[in-house]
């Protein structure tokens, strides 16, 4: 049975499962404890605090200081002398040990997630997850998972430190039942380059699955239980491709995105988070084509602050060291609802407030995401790129909201880079028809594929009963792509494309020859694609086939 989750890190694995949470209930029955609940907590403070020291060791080996220093916060985290009053306090009104641990850690963690300061929400996670440790030490769960054969762990979430505590020589894939991509398991998973999936909402955990073969597919993001033999031997073909193919990528690192007939054009990377940029860089993205900057808001309870998203902006600006970083302004609405931008509920929610839509109705929210990146653009090579656009309108507004962020900053001697691209997408048919006019009063284009074939074709792109009819290689989509890239260099700017379609091998031919200056996919087809460029002559490209049907 298919069922379907989000891509944390991509890759194939065929292998029994472990479901980890199973492992951890027969152990909890099978532990006693001795001691009081002061002496309870002392030991498992100690024990805590040795393994952290360890885990901090052998991190630093395998992945450095950076990903470490986690440990050193969880171990500085459970010497903390108001957690241990927490505790002590705990146990005096008559908690277990147990219960004091988990108590305190929960009302610390409420104290910092209250806190307009990412820094501190992020130790709110982590202060739950020391007292997770120290209460794993009294259960007698020593968190140690012996895996002795090739494994697929599936578990509701992680522990990081179970991550690092594993061999993992026979861990082949991850599935975070109800993990998500943005928490540290996630982000040591893509270090590790471990396929990984998360967020499987329609998928029941159970020991069932235990002991059994599975498949994840984590290039569609898909864990397959009980797999037939037709499907596994369908996977095991891929799976040995896969490898043969990333494994032969690596020599076009550092290499140019150059087609066989010389005709060069940028590979950049979508990203939806900064977590992301390490893999940026280790595929050789040659700069970020679509930083979607909405998911700050998705991961936010209130509106980021002006200052949260400065740093934001500024540490991955600063990480691409130079190369050029597209940020996307916010693109809300449709499937990516916020609850605190108070969006009325709407019938048709893709044709509704979205994206610009909603910066033209709440304009202060705009201005401020703009100072952010303004104030953010001295620390790194920025271009800012406006959704959804369908008017001329729209595209004065932002002007003007540009040319005011820029003179407040001049007024308050707030520096910004002054020549910071302003451009826009273009995802809905009335931009490609009209990108002739639009051309003249912008630095760039980008297509989005995924909204230009939803609003083209007149398919929800999230609709699976429409997905013979959501053909985004439909002729008329590529005809809006051609008339755009056209209309663009006509009026002296470039056009890049950071739909998915950006990434397909049967349309690079044709982006290729109508010469398309830049692609913008997620980084794991970087290398693959620039692979595939290097095979291709414009010269001898059809584009005729590509326009007619
Ligand atoms: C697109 O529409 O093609 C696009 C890149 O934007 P998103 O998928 O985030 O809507
Ligand atoms: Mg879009």
């Amino acid at each position: 049975m298919k069922n379907k989750g989000r891509i944390i890190f991509e890759g194939y694995a065929i292998a029994d499962v472990l479901v980890y949470e199973e492992l951890n209930k027969s152990r909890q029955k099978s532990f006693d404890q001795g001691g009081n609940e002061y002496e309870k907590f002392d030991y498992a403070r100690r024990s805590a605090i040795k393994s952290f020291i360890e885990l901090y060791e052998s991190t630093l080996k395998t992945l450095g200081e950076d990903k470490a220093s986690l440990f050193q916060t969880y171990r500085l985290m459970a010497e903390d002398p108001d957690f241990e009053d927490l505790v002590r306090s705990n146990i005096e009104e008559g908690q277990s040990a147990i219960d004091a641990i988990t108590n305190a850690s929960k009302q610390l963690s409420d104290s910092f997630a209250i806190l307009d300061d990412e820094y501190m929400k992020q130790r709110a996670v982590d202060v739950i997850e020391v007292g997770k440790n120290l209460v794993n030490v009294l259960l007698g769960n020593n968190q140690l998972i012996h895996l002795t054969k090739p494994t697929i762990l599936i578990c509701e979430d992680l522990a990081v430190s179970v991550l690092m505590k594993m061999d993992r020589k026979f861990l082949k894939a991850l599935v975070l039942v109800k993990g998500n991509e943005n928490s540290h398991v996630a982000i040591f998973a893509r270090t590790l380059e471990l396929p990984t999936i998360c967020g499987l909402d329609y998928f029941q955990l159970s020991s069932s699955y235990g002991g059994k073969p599975a498949i994840v597919d984590a290039v569609t993001g898909c864990l397959i239980t009980n797999p037939t033999d037709e499907e596994l031997s369908q996977y095991k073909k891929l799976e040995k491709s896969y490898l043969s193919e990333t494994g032969s990528l690596k020599k076009y690192i550092g290499k140019p995105s150059v087609t066989k007939d010389g005709h060069k054009l940028k590979i950049y990377t979508n990203i939806a988070s900064a977590l992301e940029v390490d893999n940026v860089k280790k595929n050789d993205g040659e700069g970020i084509g679509l930083f979607r900057s909405e998911f700050i808001y998705l991961a936010s309870k209130n509106y980021p602050s002006e200052d949260f998203q400065f740093n934001y902006y500024r540490e991955v600006l600063e990480e691409m060291n130079g190369k050029e970083v597209i940020i996307r302004t916010i693109d809300i609405g449709a499937d990516k609802k916020v609850p605190y931008f108070n969006i009325e509920p709407e019938e048709n929610p893709a044709l509704g407030l979205r994206s610009i839509r909603i910066c033209r109705k709440q304009p202060k929210v705009f201005y401020t995401q703009l100072r952010a990146l303004y104030r953010a653009s001295v620390y790194g090579h920025l271009s800012i790129m406006i959704p959804m656009i369908v008017s001329i309108d729209e595209v004065n507004f932002f002007q003007d909201m540009v040319k005011q962020v820029k003179a407040d900053l001049k007024k308050e001697k707030i520096p910004f880079d002054d020549k910071v691209k302003v451009g826009i997408m273009i995802e809905t048919p009335a931009a490609a028809i009209m990108s002739d006019d639009l051309a003249k009063h912008v630095d760039f284009f980008s297509i989005g594929t995924n909204d230009l074939s939803q609003y083209t074709l007149a398919c929800d792109r999230l609709n699976p009963a429409l997905r013979d009819t959501f053909n985004k290689k439909h002729y008329a989509i590529m005809r809006l792509i051609k008339m755009t890239v056209d209309n663009a260099h006509k009026a002296g700017i470039t056009c890049s494309m950071c739909g998915e379609l950006a990434r397909d091998p049967e349309i690079l031919p044709f982006l290729a020859a109508i010469h398309i200056d830049e692609i913008s996919c997620s980084s794991a087809y970087v290398l693959k694609t620039r692979k595939l460029l290097a095979d291709i002559d414009t010269k001898t490209v059809d584009v005729n086939k590509y326009l007619l049907k």
